[in-house]
């Protein structure tokens, strides 16, 4: 399921579509922001964990 830059999709792991890189939101009200290494606004939700 894919999630765009400025939307609440709730807590958990995002993989960008276009480079790969993962963000973590931590609250379900934080918002998901533009990629910080390609700038793209496309997201995934994913269950990988990085750590
Ligand atoms: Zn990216």
């Amino acid at each position: 399921m894919k999630h765009s830059t400025g939307e609440a999709a709730g807590k958990g792991n995002y993989r960008c579509i276009l480079c790969s890189e993962i963000i973590i939101l931590k609250e379900d009200s934080e918002k998901l922001p533009a990629c910080p290494r390609c700038d793209s606004t496309k997201w995934i939700k994913t269950d990988s964990n990085p750590e």
